[in-house]
């Protein structure tokens, strides 16, 4: 008996010791990083009509590099890279400016902006020596606007698929609610290579944006009423109509863009609400839009991606309707507001947004304040402020869906 018992405690232990060796495993695998280069800076010298940029990393590195026209850019795709650099890169020859950030799960995509046309002269990867480490060397070279046309055509890249997006299920049933919670998606504006504008305070708008959305969500969730989902939680940049595109697979029932504005006159401050029109509402809301929209020009995006998305919807009925909605939610989400943060005096405003184009998703985009005022930059920035907004976006969704159903919907 005594035997049998030792016999089974023997193979107990062996079993253990077999899970915990595979549990062990399983955990290495998990916690190790995939594969991943840091980016460690860039820097750019000039040799006669040569530009030279160096992208410094930690192992050698298989850029992906494609121009873009009007304006001219020169694109790098870097894929399982981060930047690890507090290196403030400046700009030198034909280059006039340089952004960078993440582009979708994996790309880390450098922006060049060139001061003329420019083409790809050479473009090597360098092994370390003494003094550096691995570089990959970009030689540009002037050109005619002709002959960088050509190669835009030639570099043309394939359609990026957001990993992001993708791994979002279409799902139309999803406004049929489980649980009775209504989905809410929060759309934080900018990130990756796009920052927004800079405020005062030395602060980006891609920043603020993320904060102010993480605020409003948790606020919202703490009612219990709703699904709230973010199109990013992190500085990742998403093309703008990806951005609701997000907010239709989600099944989304609102969608809210936040930004934060600026303008050359650092009195101006408070924050507006807009809704989509064809023609905007004011002078100031025409420009608004104009920058707003410039965010895939400035990630670097090719825009003459087709984009098919929305086709196949009657959109002329789905989006009157929608955008009777969406006036609705500006509306009470402008007097709510105004309640806890300084607004505009005509806060509702109209204007061409890309944004907020879903045709049967009611949306809005809201410009929390302005960040060109220290004192409006201070307040987007502050846990306060943030929590201001949260409060007035949450009781403007309260009321909205109470009078939504009111209306049996
Ligand atoms: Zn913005």
């Amino acid at each position: 008996m005594q035997i049998i018992v030792q016999k089974t405690l023997m193979k107990l232990m062996l079993v253990c010791t077999r899970i915990c060796l595979r549990l062990c495993v399983i955990l290495w695998v998990c916690a190790a990083p995939a594969y991943s280069a840091d980016l460690e800076g860039i820097r750019f010298g000039e040799n006669s009509d040569h530009t030279r940029i160096v992208i410094d990393a930690s192992q050698a590195i298989k850029p992906r590099t494609f121009m873009l026209a009007d304006p001219y850019r020169l694109v790098t795709d870097l894929p399982q890279a981060t930047w690890n650099s507090k290196q403030d890169v400046k700009a030198l020859g034909l280059v006039s400016g340089i952004r960078h950030g993440l582009f979708t799960g994996d790309i880390y995509r450098l922006v060049l902006d060139l001061k003329s046309p420019a083409v790809m002269a050479s473009s090597f990867a360098l092994a370390p020596n003494g003094r550096y480490g691995h570089r990959y060397v970009i030689d540009i070279k002037p050109t005619s606007r002709q002959s960088f046309l050509a190669e835009v055509q030639k570099t043309r890249p394939l359609r990026p698929v957001s990993t992001e997006t993708a791994s979002v299920p279409f799902n139309p049933e999803a406004k049929k609610r489980v649980g009775g919670k209504r989905v809410i998606v929060l759309d934080a504006g900018h990130g990756g290579p796009d920052p927004g504008n800079l405020g005062v305070i030395g602060v980006h708008e891609k920043v603020i944006t993320l904060k102010i959305a993480r605020a409003v969500r948790d606020e919202l969730q703490r009612t219990g009423r709703y699904d709230v989902y973010l199109t990013r939680d992190r500085d990742i940049f998403h093309k703008v109509r990806e951005r609701f595109r997000i907010a239709r697979r989600r099944g989304a029932e609102l969608f809210i863009s936040i930004h934060a504005d600026a303008i050359n006159k650092p009195s101006v401050k408070g924050g507006s609400v807009y809704n989509l029109s064809e023609t905007a509402s004011d002078k100031e809301a025409a420009r608004l839009a104009v920058r707003e929209n410039k965010s895939d020009v400035i990630a670097g995006v090719n825009l003459e991606e087709a984009d098919d998305e929305v086709s196949g919807i009657l959109i002329e009925l789905a989006q009157r309707e929608t955008m009777n909605y969406s006036a609705q939610f500006a509306e009470i989400l402008v007097g709510e507001l105004k309640r806890e943060i300084p607004m505009l005096r005509r806060a509702h405003r109209f204007a061409n947004l890309g944004m907020l184009k879903a045709p049967d998703v009611p949306s809005v985009l809201l410009e929390a304040g302005y960040l060109t005022n220290k004192k409006n930059a201070r307040l987007l920035n502050s846990k306060d402020g943030q929590k201001r907004i949260a409060r007035a976006v949450r009781r403007a969704i309260d009321r909205y869906f109470n009078q939504m159903a009111a209306l049996g919907r």
